[in-house]
């Protein structure tokens, strides 16, 4: 099978991002590879893609042993044999992977670098055909990167001790050249073949704001964010515990992760945030790394990072699937006294000389400093970044809060086009009270006697708080959006059709400000009440598969279906991240449910 019938088959995509096909042709032509892509660029695709094609097993090297299950999970439902081998496994399951490696069962397996010194995992490796070594998070090698794991050290000498040598490909987000130097030479890659693809994410947008209060400022963007997924970095274990317990308290959908908890907890926590049973998760950044859940809408630093690197990389978990996101940096000077603190108290090291400490405080200092800036200075927020990393920004973006004025700001369009649209479906005819109602999806007596639980928008904001409906109400109302009659019926105003008929985002700005910005965004007619309908059977069909909702589709694909509406397989097809395999597991009941809600037959659904 040739790439792009594996790319569409497997993955349901049609086309590559920028450096797959070029990765991918260089590792099918048996040359090593070497990919720096931020995170959410696509980098699994790169080595994926070619491991379905070699004849033999593909090794894929990864540092935390808690994500390989999910890893797994996901390219067993796409119909790729892969498994892990790690100590999570129960002695049982331990001896039938290994037996099925050594058969040749699987295309990919992953491990962590400490499994390559194990004897019992040599001698398998001895017994199978193994195509490719691939080497995922590979910055962890380096002592100049910002997650030194000194077990990756031990790569380079396995690759060797294999009878024959297989193609080996590296990865990684940083992409500071002497990161990229070390990689190479540490993990033994035999002149690479390299891209660095750019670094933008252009659907995120980043904000800094020094709030006199972080909690308050805090409170506030959770409350707009109501119904969507976010994860909230601390810079401490403590600073996470104490901002777990105040939010629980306050009775918002939170949960928790640091290292300094019992791992089933961790584990338990983790797996509520990515099956979306608690909305967020308060963290340290112990949480994320290879996090591959898609539909996180916003990031939010309660502390300052140490870093540009490790901000970029915890901000890039936003928005992976493409859709909008937000990352926000709430900053006050006390987090430089954190930071240094950090810099002059690290773990101790002992591999490392005095001289080799040393050289790392200054470089941790000089990074810290360079940080700082972006939290005080920068005037593009998004160009700092990307000049950082070694490119050179054309203009400004004008999508940062830099370029667009301080002050919190958060992307409302979803919700300004359901507000919008219910006013405009019950003929501007009914008052604030009755159109909170119809969004939340209250059947009270006037609802039902008027029919009002049949208009299109009715529940479509089922997972927002009410007071949070009235806000937003609000808002639109001073912004003079909308309007209210003298008998207190909603109207929907010019300045609003933007918004709701050409798709152009809407930002609320909180402080200072507190105006508005809106910016293109392509043209779309998404069906919110059918959306709404199609993420509660992604979360009936999670729920019984036991696998994270965005596992079946991501959040992107369901707005794509919301959309296009496909009523058959042909269709269906044409939608991006939907596979044959995909649609032949779950096509039949989405196509069903869309034709209800459309009032058409079911087509057959080949
Ligand atoms: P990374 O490892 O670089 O952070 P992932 O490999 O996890 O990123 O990919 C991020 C998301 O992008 C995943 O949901 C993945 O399925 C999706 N993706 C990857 N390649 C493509 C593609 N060619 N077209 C559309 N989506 C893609």
């Amino acid at each position: 099978m040739d790439k792009k019938s594996v790319l569409k088959e497997y993955f349901g995509y049609f086309t590559f991002r920028e450096g797959q096909e070029e990765l991918i042709d260089a590792i099918l032509q048996n040359k090593d590879a070497l990919g720096i892509m931020p995170t959410g660029a696509g980098k699994s695709v790169c080595f994926q893609v070619p491991a379905l094609i070699f004849p033999g097993v593909t090794i894929v090297v990864s540092p935390l042993v808690s994500l390989m299950k999910d890893q797994v999970n996901s390219l067993l439902q796409c119909g790729i044999k892969a498994a892990f081998i790690n100590a999570t496994l129960t002695e049982k399951q331990h001896e039938l992977v290994m037996e099925r490696a050594a058969r040749g069962a699987y295309k990919i397996i992953y491990v962590a670098p400490e499994r390559l010194q194990n004897k019992e995992f040599i001698s398998l490796c001895g017994k199978m055909d193994i195509s490719m070594v691939c080497v995922d998070e590979a910055h962890c090698v380096s002592h100049w990167g910002h997650d030194f794991r000194p077990s990756y050290l031990n790569i380079k000498s396995f690759i060797e001790s294999l009878s024959k040598r297989p193609v080996v490909a590296a990865f990684t987000a940083t992409a500071t050249k002497r990161v990229r130097e070390d990689v190479a030479e540490l993990i033994g890659l035999q002149e690479p073949f390299e891209v660095v693809t750019g670094f933008d994410r252009p659907n995120l947008y980043f904000e800094v704001i020094k709030p006199k209060n972080k909690y308050v400022a805090l409170r506030r963007y959770l409350d707009l964010y109501s119904g969507r997924n976010g994860i909230v970095y601390c810079a401490s274990r403590r600073n996470t515990d104490e901002l777990y317990e105040k939010l629980s308290e306050e009775g918002y959908s939170v949960t928790k992760y640091h290292a300094g908890l019992p791992k089933s907890e961790r584990d338990f926590n983790q797996e509520l945030f990515i099956n979306d049973k608690k909305e967020v998760i308060i963290a340290t950044n112990a949480f994320g790394m290879g996090i591959d859940k898609s539909n996180v809408s916003f990031i939010v630093h309660y502390n300052m990072p140490g870093d540009i690197e490790s901000y970029y990389q915890e901000a890039g978990r936003a928005g992976r699937d493409g859709s909008d996101a937000d990352c926000v940096l709430l900053f006050s000077p006390s987090d430089i006294r954190l930071q240094k603190f950090f810099i002059e108290n690290p773990d101790d090291n002992s591999e490392m000389s005095d001289r080799e400490k040393e050289e790392i405080r200054a470089l941790r200092l000089e990074k810290l400093n360079k940080m700082v800036y972006y939290s005080t200075n920068a005037p593009c927020l998004r160009n700092y970044m990307l000049s950082y990393f070694g490119e050179r920004p054309k203009g400004r973006c004008q999508n940062c809060s830099g370029c667009n004025g301080s002050g919190t700001s958060v992307d409302i369009t979803l919700e300004a086009q359901k507000i919008f649209s219910c006013i405009k479906r019950v003929k501007e005819k009914e008052n604030k009270e009755v159109i909170v109602d119809i969004l939340k999806g209250n059947s009270t007596d006037y609802i039902v006697k008027n029919k009002l639980d049949k208009i299109k928008t009715f529940g479509t904001m089922s997972d927002v708080a009410e007071s949070q409906i009235e806000k937003h109400i609000r808002y639109f109302l001073d912004h003079s959006f909308i309007s209210e009659n003298p008998k207190g019926n909603l109207k929907v105003e010019d300045k609003a059709h933007a918004v709701l008929f050409k798709n152009k985002r809407l930002r609320r700005f909180l402080e200072k400000t507190d105006k508005y910005k809106t910016a293109e965004n392509p043209a779309s007619e998404v069906d919110l009440r059918l959306l709404t309908k199609l993420k509660i059977l992604r979360k009936d069909l999670a729920t019984k598969g036991s696998v994270p909702a965005f596992i079946i589709f991501t959040d992107a694909t369901l707005i794509a279906i919301a959309t296009i509406k496909p009523t058959n397989k042909q269709e269906f097809l044409k939608i991006a991240g939907v596979s044959e395999r995909k649609f032949d597991k779950y096509g039949p009941v989405f196509v069903k449910l869309i034709c209800e809600h459309c009032n058409k037959t079911v087509e057959i659904s080949k």
